[in-house]
């Protein structure tokens, strides 16, 4: 069985930057699962693991347009310090996140820079601008069952637990 559409895909993987630097791995922990093809994980690795087989090992360089996107200035907005102390929650410094309410429901901001009364959120994906370098061992491959297709996700090892 080879990785398309609908498969349940269990990886290991360790994800490094330009740099080399680690920014995630599945050592020491269960592998990955996800259901390919339906944007589970991010589109430049489904595309470079469609096809492979159980035992692969695989470099993928992904970029930016095919990972988390390009860092976009429409994603940074200044907000006043005032509407963050209605609620009496701990106070707000630096380099912290928030959630924020956005029409698209609730995302997660950084909190970039706190000028008087202006507080800088970055709501750009922390990875996005980013080059990512995986490297992708394949554990698994199974087909999807019905009840994973309708919930968009793996269960079990690896993926979401229902209890
Ligand atoms: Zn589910």
């Amino acid at each position: 069985m080879t990785i398309t559409e609908n498969k349940v895909v269990l990886i290991h993987y360790t994800l490094k930057d330009n740099s080399g630097e680690t920014l995630d791995t599945s050592e020491g922990r269960e592998p990955l699962a996800f259901i390919q093809g339906i944007g589970n994980i991010i589109a430049g690795l489904e595309e470079q693991l469609e096809g492979k087989a159980v035992g692969d090992k695989v470099k993928a360089t992904v970029t930016p347009e095919k990972g988390y996107g390009i860092r976009s200035e429409e994603n940074v907005h200044i907000v006043p310090l005032s509407s963050f102390q209605a609620d009496g929650e701990e106070k707000l410094v630096e380099g912290m996140q928030v959630r924020v309410e956005t029409n698209d429901g609730v995302s997660i901001a950084d909190v970039a820079k706190i000028d008087g009364e202006d507080v800088t959120l970055d709501m750009n994906h922390p990875l996005a601008g980013e080059t990512l370098h995986f490297d992708v061992e394949i554990v698994d491959i199974r087909e999807a069952t019905k009840q994973e297709l309708e919930h968009g996700h793996a269960h079990g090892p690896g993926g979401h637990h229902h209890h």
